[in-house]
């Protein structure tokens, strides 16, 4: 039988085997926490400590400031020294960042755990509130928000994304080996607040232990299944996954749940069984540290508000000289211009990759070729897309569907004339949504 897929995609080298084979190891406790406050989709939550406050781990130093907002926890216990802005990596502007030094080990500030098989579908939805729980792959949304909508529209399938397509990154595969238990756990817990009868862990075919250990393992449940599906990217985004495990399609505009489905990352499962089992917020997660340009490639939890220079130094430092260190995987992460920017809740991996031997080659002009029309996920026409963006088109290039772009790089990867077309689309994006008076 064909392994499972979804059109268009591209195959760019794996570069898995440096850091796939490094079990979970914990990092060292940070001597300061850096902990930026904006850390989730939508509105940042509003700073509930002061400089000279000490605090517990898990103890929330602010409060979401909305629906879309969640509590953010002190990943440290220690005194609040000061309240500083920092530029953060995906914003691209300086905002606020509580620093906490630490004063000792840690003193922790749990909530209750929760017997999830008694439990009320509200009592565990907020708990996911509580605990502060975003989407771990690196959106960063607030996972309740998507169970917001469950209580409106009934989703009868909760899919665990196992996918992991970008390149480098290992530490979803990691989880799925040696944290297998708290994943099954954490979906089956998603599957009681939405209500829905079956779950699906989708798997690219390049993790076969993950597969094996994950199919064991939920061997004894009988509405769950392990899928296998093919390794291609971009396997991972949310509507490509849904279309590959079951075939629905998510509308044009739409969301998952329209279809039935909520997804969550594997980082999140488990995020959110230690939060109802074991009452833990999220204040530490998983990242892989990998790289042609790092000494030991690794897979770590790690406290959020860790500088990544910390994390640099753990993975035995720079090898030879450092090119770009990107926050996340090649594909979609942006490239940090400090490593004194902390992990955050969104940080799936760093990626440290050495100076090129040569000066990239310039951009030149589109040749028609169509291979990224071929290779978009999406079914768009990037070539004409970036054309009607650059002649500032903007209501043409979304007549043309430009915001249903994903921007998942395929174009600009396969692309011979090197246009980069993402940066454009994002440009283009803002600019259009400022206009129509959008953020
Ligand atoms: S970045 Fe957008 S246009 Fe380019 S391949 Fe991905 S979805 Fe298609
Ligand atoms: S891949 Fe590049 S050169 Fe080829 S059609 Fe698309 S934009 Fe033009």
């Amino acid at each position: 039988m064909a392994v499972l897929t979804f059109p268009g995609g591209i195959h760019p080298p794996e570069m898995k085997e440096l850091s796939q084979n490094a079990s979970l190891e914990r990092m060292p406790l940070p001597k300061t926490a850096y902990c930026f406050v904006h850390q989730n989709l939508g509105a940042p939550p509003k700073i509930v400590c002061e400089p000279g406050d000490m605090v517990k781990t898990g103890q929330i130093i602010a409060e979401p400031s909305g629906k879309v907002s969640v509590p953010l926890h002190s990943p440290v216990t220690g005194e609040v020294k000061e309240i500083i802005k920092m530029m953060h990596p995906v914003q691209k502007k300086k905002l606020d960042v509580v620093v906490i030094e630490r004063t000792g080990e840690d003193d922790w500030q749990l909530m209750d755990p929760i017997d999830f098989t008694t439990a009320g579908q509200d009592e565990l939805y907020q708990r996911i509130l509580d605990a502060g729980i975003v989407g771990l792959g690196g959106a960063s949304f607030p996972t309740h928000v998507k169970y917001t909508s469950t209580m409106v529209k009934p989703a009868d399938l909760i899919i665990i994304n196992g996918a992991e397509c970008e390149p480098y990154l290992t530490i979803d595969h990691r989880f799925m080996l040696e944290k297998g238990e708290e994943l099954l756990n954490g979906l089956r817990i998603l599957m009681k607040i939405a209500g829905a009868k079956k779950g699906i862990i989708g798997i690219e075919t390049n993790k076969p232990d993950a597969i094996e250990n994950m199919r064991k393992m939920a061997s004894h449940d009988g509405n769950i299944d392990v899928v296998g599906v093919k390794t291609k990217y971009p396997q991972g985004a949310e509507k490509q996954l849904i279309y590959t495990t079951t075939r629905r399609k998510v509308p044009a505009g739409g969301l998952p749940i329209d279809i039935g489905v909520v997804m969550n990352n594997v980082g999140t499962a488990v995020a959110v069984s230690e939060a109802v089992s074991k009452g833990i917020p999220l204040i530490e997660r998983g990242v892989t540290i990998t790289g042609e340009g790092i000494n030991q490639p690794k897979n770590v939890l790690v406290r959020i508000g860790t500088p990544v220079s910390e994390l640099i130094h753990f993975a035995g430092g720079y090898k030879g000289e450092p090119g770009k260190v990107v926050a996340g995987g090649p594909m979609t992460g942006p490239a940090l211009t400090t490593t004194e920017t902390p992990i955050m809740k969104g940080t799936s991996g760093i990626l440290v990759l050495p100076k090129p031997d040569k000066q990239p080659r310039p951009t030149k002009p589109c040749i028609n070729c169509n291979q990224c029309v071929e290779v978009c996920p999406m079914a768009l026409e990037p070539n004409f897309l970036v054309k009607l963006c650059e002649a500032k088109k903007y209501d043409d290039a979304v007549d043309m569907n430009l915001l249903s772009c994903i921007e998942c790089g395929a174009c600009a990867y396969i692309c011979p004339a090197r246009i980069d077309h993402i940066k454009t689309f994002q440009l283009t994006k803002r600019v259009y949504k400022a206009l129509k008076g959008g953020k």
